[in-house]
């Protein structure tokens, strides 16, 4: 038997789905914008039209949901995202009720993690950079997950720095996420512009993109130097949207690494080899451990669809 899954990673500024099965890897793939400023409902509902679109399309037997902020993996509920605004969104069942199919959901950095740990031998930190900055650890081989665990992109980084969603200021992540390279040099400029630009701007010399990049950097340096400090990994993966900057990245922050790293281990740092698919990964094996756990799906799952069969009746 060979199944086909659906992995859906929820982002801060779009949704990702793949079709991936054990014996084949990935196969097709998706990417669909959000509008965050539209508010949570709305937020939601674009989430839920693109998981009905994937499905129609992928002939998946199960679901897997990478979810950001704090899940509750076991509730199957998405507890709070700072980003996209929702509290207590009963993602599981929701979408186990829409499409019918037995559905997992699990944190995106975890799951980026467990995804990238199957190429990586060893302790392994997982970070991923996007809308947000998170972290997450496989140690001895496991997932290490609790509510707030791997939450650097809001350590302190700057105690005067930018306002961040989290209430505080001068966090990781108001430094040094995609999300808020474009909007600090836009700050700068007055110019719209995503982090890709930015990156680009950076390569041909543009002297403001250069200012914000570094900053950027060492901001993302000291979130990463603590991850390391506390858990000793033997490597660090990079993800999420900014990994795609490649050398432009790598190149400065491990060089904004290496001073801060004097006396502690110095692992390698390295970008996601799954690129910005490893959470949408992550979710789809996600999606074949539930249903082999469960058998065809998750118990909430097949209590709802007994009861919807005793309504018939
Ligand atoms: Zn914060």
């Amino acid at each position: 038997m060979n199944p086909t899954l659906l992995g859906v990673d929820i982002g801060g500024s779009s949704v990702k789905a793949l079709t991936w099965s054990p014996a084949g890897g990935v196969g097709q793939r998706w990417r669909e914008p959000i509008s965050r400023e539209a508010g949570a409902a709305a937020v939601i509902g674009q989430i839920l039209s693109i998981v009905d679109t994937s499905v129609a399309r992928s002939g998946a037997t199960a679901i897997g949901v990478a979810v950001p902020g704090v899940v509750d993996e076991n509730a199957g509920v998405a507890v709070f995202s700072e980003n996209l605004g929702w509290r207590d969104w009963p993602v599981r069942s929701g979408i186990a009720e829409r499409t019918g199919l037995p559905t997992a959901i699990g944190h995106d950095v975890r799951l980026g993690a467990a995804a990238e740990s199957a190429r990586h031998p060893g302790d392994l930190v997982f970070v991923a950079v996007g809308t947000g900055v998170g972290a997450a650890a496989v140690l001895d081989g496991r997932v290490r997950a609790t509510r707030f665990s791997g939450e650097i992109g809001h350590l302190v980084a700057e105690r005067d720095g930018p306002p961040c969603a989290c209430g505080k200021s001068g966090c990781v992540e108001a430094i040094g996420s995609a999300a808020a390279i474009a909007g600090q040099y836009t700050k700068r400029t007055g110019e719209r512009v995503d982090a890709r630009e930015v990156a680009a701007r950076l390569e041909r010399g543009d002297p403001v993109a250069g200012e914000v990049w570094r900053r950027a950097v060492d901001a993302l340096a000291h979130g990463v130097t603590a991850a390391i400090a506390v858990l000793d990994p033997d490597v660090v993966v990079v993800g999420g949207g900014l990994a795609a900057a490649g050398h432009l990245l790598f190149d400065p922050l491990r060089a904004a690494l290496a001073p801060r790293l004097a006396g502690l281990g110095a692992p390698q740092v390295l970008p996601a080899g799954l690129g910005q698919w490893a959470n949408a990964v992550g979710a789809a094996q996600l999606a074949l451990r539930s249903s082999v756990r469960d058998g065809s799906g998750n118990r909430d799952n097949r209590r709802r669809r007994t009861s919807c069969a005793d309504k018939d009746v």
